[in-house]
């Protein structure tokens, strides 16, 4: 039996005990006992959908991120959806986001109608670069969808600039960029609105949840009215008022909401997100400087202006020095028990998208990015998250090594 045919079979590719014993997962929650009881005093109380703790968790959630005002809702989709709605995202309408996201900064336009556009990311931030998004701007044109990738602000001042020339709405897909900042000022209270997802993955959570800030009092009132089923209760809003049981459906809105008992956790995690932050920023700082010495990988680039929140440590592959492929050194580092992850494949390559683009022959022109297609071949996430011990770090880097070491050229 030849090497080649033995190595198929066997998961350790790169050979001898794998680094770990137990499978580091790539992102995981912490939860507390606080976090614990926090839940438990809602569970034994009054309210158990959105009551006092949605009205704490916004206010802290604000002031935390400096914005006005904050919306929670039932997922960072559905905040994504919601902010679309504020914004005036309708039929006809374009949306431009980056092709190396989640689906959901995509989705957002589509649930409403309009069409989503990808502009190509920036070759060093994997970013969307701003360059790219002028090039697809038209008359349809109608909002800008941001996402901060990995946890790195994009460059919003140029994005801004654009958006203020041909009078769009900037809506930032903040779910990677809780406690981000660009040009020292906190994501949260720079664009017209700004989306964050507490998933289980995300910074904080609160199983499922999102939410929406802005600084604009009359999209606040959209975003209520949207994540409510459309409802105005309001007595000077009604179109008439036929007593004091009356409410009146004034717009196709959803059911949105977050419950108290999500909310009661989320406010509790916010109490820790600068221990979470800080300990994302330690890990993320050992594995920069081990990678940086490792001619065969690239690590993730930071921009002067950025000041991330490494929801994400994404490591680009340098092919060209390797002679394994991105599949095989991702198998090679899962059967280190490292659970590595790829961020993402270009949006528009999901079979969805694809029949979208053109139902007939399932091609991807309009859509292709080269930039977003080039990066997705050779990225590899690797785990990052607070709970993580230096010991975790170290295994992670020491799989690094010894897979890239089997990977290598000569
Ligand atoms: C997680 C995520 C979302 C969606 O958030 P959910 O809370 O899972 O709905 C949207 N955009 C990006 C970039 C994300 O990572």
């Amino acid at each position: 039996m030849s090497n080649d045919l033995k190595q198929e079979e066997l998961p350790a590719v790169a050979g001898g005990r794998p680094v770990r014993d137990d499978f580091l997962p790539y992102a995981r929650q912490w939860i507390d006992e606080d976090d614990v009881a926090a839940v438990s005093e809602v569970l034994r109380g009054d309210w158990l959908t959105t009551g006092p703790a949605v009205a704490a968790f916004e206010r802290e959630f604000a002031a935390r991120v400096g914005a006005a005002f904050a919306v929670a809702v039932s997922s960072g989709t559905a905040a994504l959806h919601a902010a679309c709605f504020a914004a005036g995202v309708g039929r006809g309408d374009e949306v431009i986001t980056s092709p190396l996201t989640f689906v959901a900064s995509a989705n957002c336009a589509l649930f409403l109608g309009a069409r989503p556009v990808f502009a190509d990311v920036d070759p060093k931030t994997y970013n969307i670069s701003p360059k790219e998004i002028e090039k697809k701007i038209t008359l349809q044109t109608k909002a800008i969808v941001p996402v901060h990738f990995t946890g790195q602000p994009c460059d919003l001042d140029p994005i801004h600039e654009i958006a203020r020339r041909h009078n769009l709405v900037v809506i930032e897909d903040a779910a990677h960029a809780l406690g981000a900042a660009y040009k020292g000022r906190p994501i949260g209270d720079l664009s017209d609105l700004t989306v964050f997802s507490f998933h289980p993955v995300k910074h904080i959570t609160t199983g499922e949840g999102g939410m929406v800030t802005t600084n604009d009092e009359e999209l606040y009132q959209w975003l209520l009215l949207f994540r409510n089923h459309g409802i105005v209760r309001e007595r000077e809003m009604l179109v008439e008022d036929q007593g004091p049981w009356y409410y009146e459906v004034q717009d196709l809105g959803y059911n949105y909401r977050l419950t108290d008992i999500q909310a009661a956790l989320g406010l509790s995690q916010l109490k820790k997100l600068d221990r979470f932050l800080a300990r994302r920023r330690r890990i993320a700082a050992k594995y920069n400087e081990a990678f940086a010495a490792l001619p065969e990988v690239e690590i993730p680039y930071q921009a002067p202006y950025a000041d991330s929140a490494w929801h994400l440590y994404v490591l680009a592959l340098r092919l060209d020095r390797l002679r394994k492929s991105r599949r095989e050194i991702f198998e090679a580092l899962r059967a280190e028990n490292i659970g590595v992850h790829v961020h993402y494949l270009p949006v528009y390559r999901h079979p969805f998208y694809r029949w979208l683009g053109d139902p007939d022959s399932c091609t991807l022109e309009g859509f292709y990015c080269p930039c977003a297609e080039e990066l997705y071949e050779r990225i590899i996430t690797l785990p990052l998250f607070p709970a993580m011990s230096d010991r975790d770090a170290a295994d992670v880097i020491a799989a690094v090594y010894k897979v890239i070491s089997w990977a290598r050229r000569g």
